[in-house]
């Protein structure tokens, strides 16, 4: 009976576990297209900003770190990442930001004009 009991609330945890893993490898797909955009974008227009580059390399190297922590050796790391790439298929709109109102791309970590956090 106690031994049930462990198995479904480790299974639980294990479930637990894997969610928040899909969840910060979606965050972090999200937030590398968006430096991606942003870094495109700045190109493009001859700009730089390295203070917002900066700040979106930091936000992946906290979710990276995330994520290392989350899989630990995991076996069911490979298929998460399909599961991730099959969730990244959902593209942003634009929305604004709420502190300057500049126009940014919906799901993006900072805003590309004032760089505050959104
Ligand atoms: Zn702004």
């Amino acid at each position: 009976m106690d031994s049930a009991k462990r198995t479904a609330s480790d299974l639980a945890k294990q479930g637990k576990r894997q969610a928040d893993l899909l969840a910060a490898q979606n965050k972090l797909a999200k937030i590398q297209r968006q430096l991606g955009i942003l870094v495109y974008d700045l190109a493009r227009k001859g700009e730089e900003n390295p203070l917002l580059v900066k700040k979106y390399i930091a936000a992946i190297a906290a979710i990276e770190a995330e994520i290392r922590d989350l899989k630990g050796g995991h076996p069911m790391q490979e298929n998460a990442q399909k599961c991730t790439l099959v969730n990244v298929h959902q593209e942003p709109e634009a929305v604004n930001c709420p502190q300057c109102g500049a126009e940014v791309q919906k799901g993006a970590m900072f805003c590309s004009s004032c760089g505050a956090q959104l």
